[in-house]
């Protein structure tokens, strides 16, 4: 068999390359046939290399067949590769293309967890009274938590079952109580503060969790008496749960107060008629209070003419009531279904 000449040889290659080419699909394939094409380890390219051995006569014709096929395969394959970008580019576009005539995506504004919205309201029903806000670390020194309260060595408050010890004198504040004693010993009288936030004990279960909020109040001056906190507390009560509402005192004991109360507000899902969330007597607890005891005077250094009231309620109690929701650990979930509900 004889070798096959040139000019079959480059005919044979061209409609080859042309064959292969006209099946590329993308440009990756199509760099890969350029390569193989007109690189330095193509057929083209060795055909080339082998033109000098061929008869002086044949050489020149030769030269000039693989030339012309050189440049009508750069040709087709830049023909090929714009078609291909062109494709490309609008396979890009109509992927990222944005339909204008579709409804925006609607942002939900967030809003304040039901527990800020009744501090916030209680604060602003004691504005007008003359109170102000104070606030105090939550990690209190044993002596502002228990000591300057009244409490002694051996209450069982300080038990370390009720309380979380953060090292042998320092807690985390059990009560908002200890703000009392840090304002008074930082303020001289008269004294008319509010002090919120969140307090720690060691307690959990479907009434109780390890950290809840309280909101304490603190009116000191000369010549306040018990009938100033009553009405004090009235006022409260009507504001917050409607005008309807009474309260009433039950005596309680507390080490920073005394006399001490328990205080009950009209029951607000039967005003008063009795009911389940009641139990039958038409009144809610919501908070106690008391005239301020004289030892914790003496142990901020206030003059022994000095009387004053203190209140203290849980805030969670108050949502509860007020929202009528009846489990606590709601507020502690996070679910955006029960948070929106407060707007
Ligand atoms: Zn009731």
């Amino acid at each position: 068999m004889s070798k096959p000449d040139l000019k079959t040889l480059i005919s044979e290659l061209e409609g080859k390359l042309k064959k292969e080419l006209s099946s590329v699909g993308n440009l990756k394939d199509l760099e890969e046939l350029k390569i193989k094409a007109l690189g330095k380890k193509s057929e083209l390219y060795s055909i080339l290399r082998n033109i000098g051995e061929l008869p002086p006569e044949e050489r020149k014709h030769a030269g000039e067949s693989v030339n012309k096929l050189k440049t009508i395969l750069e040709e087709e394959i830049s023909k090929v590769e714009s078609e291909l970008k062109k494709k490309a580019g609008a396979e890009k576009l109509s992927a990222e293309a944005v339909d204008i005539t579709m409804p925006g995506d609607y942002i939900r504004k967030g809003s304040l967890h039901p527990v800020a919205q009744i501090m916030e309201e209680i604060v602003e029903i004691f504005k007008p009274l003359g109170y102000s806000v104070v606030h105090g670390p939550e990690i209190e020194h044993e002596f502002f938590n228990f000591d300057a309260l009244n409490i002694p060595g051996d209450h069982p408050a300080r038990d370390m079952q009720d309380t979380f010890y953060l090292g042998k004198d320092t807690v985390l504040r059990t009560h908002t109580s200890p703000v009392q004693a840090r304002t008074m010993m930082q303020t001289k009288p008269p004294v008319r503060v509010l002090s919120p936030g969140k307090v720690y004990r060691s307690d959990y279960d479907v009434t109780h969790t390890p950290m809840f909020h309280q909101i304490e109040g603190l009116y000191v001056d000369e010549g306040i008496k018990f009938s100033h906190l009553k009405g004090t507390l009235l006022y409260f009560a009507k504001r917050m749960f409607g005008q309807d509402t009474s309260i009433r005192l039950r005596p309680s004991y507390f080490s920073f107060t005394e006399p001490s109360a328990e205080v009950d507000v009209t029951c607000v899902a039967c005003k008063g008629k009795g009911c389940r969330i009641c139990k039958g007597t038409g009144w809610l607890e919501i908070l106690g209070c008391g005239m301020v005891n004289p030892n914790v005077f003496k142990q901020v250094g206030y003059p022994e003419t000095m009387t004053g009231f203190a209140f203290g309620m849980g805030l969670e109690r108050i949502a509860m009531l007020k929202y009528k929701i009846n489990d606590l650990r709601l507020f502690f979930e996070n679910d955006v279904r029960f948070l929106r509900q407060f707007k």
